[in-house]
């Protein structure tokens, strides 16, 4: 029986080692004299470098040339490996045909070249506990703040009513055109969050946007260093993350997605490489110049590009396809649980969520503990313990006062606003891992 049982139990796809990086466990010297190994548990914020990303860079790096530019051997290298990036990260992220993959210089500026693509009209509908990065791209269009829900079928039905207010007539529902009897419309929606880690349902606010005629855009800055993402299951119309969060630390991110919007937008940036062809206007005209635009993704990457950061992506994607998904995820899913476990067995620490103990989660995990100031706890960790971790409100103030059951409006930007000693703390400690945890 015994033996009936090891043949029907499936393989465990964890994969034991983490993968190689730099910087996760490094031996620092002390200002103060002697030395710590340091633990860098703070992947949320910027993770690692793998160390394939960074021999890639290294290999190719003394051969830096110009991106279209040139007629060079380094210029026709360099134009390359940005190409080739460029199918690279489609294929990452699962794009369908047509879809277009900008590079830009991480989620904040995808989603705010994305906000600057508007349609004219688009509304755009938020939940309030989003990072900083996918909530305020819109002011300039008319928001609509969507609350916390406390599940994410809660979430689900709250879009839907906020959608449904807006277009009341089923059978004015369109499909995915990103256009309803109201115009435009755009959901913007984390995929992990950057404060509890937890999932949040894609597919089903995916499903919910389209019915209404409108678009999703996915934030994806702390989903895809830990999960695969599709653009096609998800039925994503745009996704965003950034390099420096995928072991690719060399100031580069992504946006992709339908080209529509993009193609019909003026380049986010103007300049060379946008433009296809400029001509001087006649003097008897008014003079000054009349620009035709790339309608392809370089329509938004106007300048030189960052060729390196750009091939580092590439390199992190290939690099966490090699490895699997399937072991990463369940590798991570054992850390987490270890993290828990000992968490709680401290009294006085408090983990933060939304959606409860058991929604399913990437290695993201946010607490308070009594009695303690968190940034003089998170200092402690790293003087004490060498573990850096993060403290704060982590850009993501609504979601993090909600949460902390606090409406103070201290100051504060992505830092920590201080307490005294001994008061209610008023953010958080932030631990984060991943693959090379
Ligand atoms: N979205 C989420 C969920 C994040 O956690 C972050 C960064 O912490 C961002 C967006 C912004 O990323 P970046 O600072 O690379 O633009």
């Amino acid at each position: 029986a015994r033996t009936a049982t090891a043949q029907t139990t499936p393989a465990d796809p964890c994969c034991e080692a983490p993968l190689p990086v730099l910087g996760g466990d490094v031996t620092v010297p002390l200002v103060t004299g002697g030395e710590v190994t340091y633990a860098a548990l703070d992947y949320a914020a910027s993770a690692p470098a793998l160390q394939r990303v960074w021999d890639d860079v290294a290999a190719y790096a003394p051969y830096y040339g110009s991106v279209h530019r040139g007629a060079g051997y380094l210029s026709q290298l360099s134009t390359d490996l940005f190409e080739n990036s460029r199918a690279t990260v489609a294929a990452f992220l699962d794009c369908r045909e047509g879809d277009q993959v900008v590079f830009t210089r991480s989620t904040t500026d995808s989603l705010n070249l994305l906000a600057a693509a508007l349609p004219a009209g688009c509304e755009v509908f938020v939940f309030e506990t989003e990072h900083h990065a996918s909530l305020l791209p819109w002011r300039d269009a008319r928001v609509t703040y969507l609350d916390a829900p406390r599940t994410p079928d809660e979430a689900v039905r709250t879009l839907e009513r906020a959608l449904a207010d807006r277009d009341p007539s089923p059978s004015s529902r369109l499909r995915s055109s990103g256009g309803g009897p109201n115009g435009p419309a755009l959901v913007c929606v984390t995929g992990a969050s950057n404060v509890t880690g937890e999932l949040w349902p894609v597919r089903e606010l995916a499903a919910v946007a389209h019915a209404h005629g409108a678009r999703i855009v996915l934030d994806a800055a702390q989903l895809a260093p830990h999960h695969p993402v599709s653009v096609r299951e998800l039925d994503a119309d745009w996704v965003a993350f950034s390099g420096h969060k995928l072991y690719a630390p060399f100031g580069s991110g992504v946006l992709a997605g339908r080209s529509d919007w993009l193609r019909e937008a003026e380049p986010y940036l103007a300049g060379g490489g946008a433009s296809r062809k400029v001509t001087r206007r006649p003097r008897e005209a008014g003079g000054g110049v009349d620009v035709e635009w790339h309608d392809t993704a370089a329509r938004h990457e106007a300048g030189s590009p960052n060729v390196i950061g750009v091939y580092a992506i590439a390199s992190a994607c290939k690099a966490l396809t090699e490895a699997g998904f399937e072991s990463l995820v369940a590798r991570e899913r054992r850390l987490i649980a270890a993290v828990r476990e000992g968490l709680a067995e401290v009294p006085a620490v408090r983990v933060l969520s939304l959606f409860g103990d058991d929604a399913p989660r990437v290695g993201v995990i946010s607490f308070v503990v009594d009695g303690w100031n968190s940034s003089h706890f998170a200092a402690a960790l790293s003087a004490e313990y060498g573990i850096g971790v993060r403290d704060g409100l982590f850009c993501a103030h609504p979601l993090v006062r909600t949460l902390l059951g606090s409406d103070a409006d201290e100051p504060g930007e992505c830092g920590a606003p201080e307490a005294a000693p001994g008061e209610k703390s008023l953010n958080a400690i932030r631990v984060s891992f991943g693959a090379g945890t």
